[in-house]
């Protein structure tokens, strides 16, 4: 159960976060996973087996497979305090990845003060072993992804509860048609520019109203935008995603961007009624199938059979 302290519901509230949380809260009671019934079953999804995995494969760094179907091999941790940073939800045990990802972390919480922000949030990267995840993301499976608040570290250490509960700041404005200038500032575009400049960075995704502001407040120096891509979400972190490392032959990449800053009438599609105010659907969704080890590469069953 949630140990949420007084003081900190009465915090939440407050700044007017109550209900609607901006995100998933983590706990502080985290209980292990109860073993599975038929863990060698076919149709056993494959985040069941990967959630059930709490440390790496001691092996050489490996991604292994693409970005939403796949795992990892050597992962290490970003350390969960850092001169200019701190992982958040560490319930999750999702603060993992390739060494090359956790070096770009480093790299851009260093340089990310130099625009003005104070340190990074860093939300969930991969799994100890990558994979499917039970909540959350389709991707960040080969420990390649990393989501990072758009909200600044503040100039103190996060208790652990602050770290579950804490909520990141929407820079949505309530309409969807832009960012809240009441909470979006510049020095969030030059966080964002700084990523995407990095040569590791493959992709950005954020939400739509945000690539707008990015494209207002560019200037004149653009080439970075073609990384930055509008997503679904994305309304209160940014997500970076990095190439396919030089020692994982098993990794796909992912096709290059269109060429072009992507502003202008490519965007006008995240502002239309259909992605806006979409009509409710006649039947009920169907539940998508999760993937089973047979839809990852074979290599996932030795990372994930390994001791
Ligand atoms: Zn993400």
């Amino acid at each position: 159960m949630m140990r949420l302290s007084l003081r900190l519901l009465l915090t939440l509230f407050l700044a007017g976060v109550g209900p609607a949380l901006a995100q998933d809260p983590g706990t502080l009671d985290k209980e292990p996973l109860p073993p599975l019934d038929h863990p060698d079953s076919p149709s056993t999804p494959a985040k069941e087996l990967f959630a059930r995995k709490t440390k790496p494969v001691p092996l050489a760094a490996r991604s292994i497979g693409f970005y939403s179907s796949g795992c990892l091999a050597g992962a290490v941790a970003l350390p969960i305090n850092g001169p200019t940073w701190q992982v958040m939800r560490l319930s999750r045990n999702r603060n993992w990845g390739h060494s090359k990802l956790v070096a770009f972390l480093e790299r851009l919480a260093e340089k990310a003060k130099k625009v003005g922000w104070n340190g990074l949030l860093v939300g969930d990267m991969s799994q100890p072993r990558g994979g499917p995840m039970l909540s959350g993301h389709a991707s960040h499976q080969v420990g390649l992804d990393a989501d990072i608040w758009l909200t600044p570290m503040p100039d103190r250490k996060l208790s652990s509860e602050e770290r579950e509960f804490m909520s990141a700041a929407e820079m949505v404005r309530e309409d969807r048609l832009d960012i809240d200038p009441s909470v979006w500032t510049h020095e969030r575009t030059e966080l964002i520019r700084t990523a995407a400049e990095d040569p590791d960075v493959e992709r950005i995704f954020v939400n739509a109203a945000i690539k707008k502001a990015l494209c207002r407040e560019a200037g004149s120096d653009r080439g970075w935008l073609a990384k930055v891509r509008p997503w679904w979400g994305h309304d209160y972190h940014f997500h970076v995603r990095i190439y396919c490392p030089a020692d994982s032959p098993e990794c796909k990449p992912q096709p290059p961007p269109e060429p072009g800053d992507g502003c202008g009438h490519e965007l006008d599609y995240w502002f239309s009624d259909e992605v806006l105010h979409p009509a409710p659907p006649t039947e009920p969704a169907k539940p998508k199938p999760s993937l089973t080890m047979a839809n990852l590469p074979a290599a996932c069953r030795q990372v994930l059979m390994a001791p």
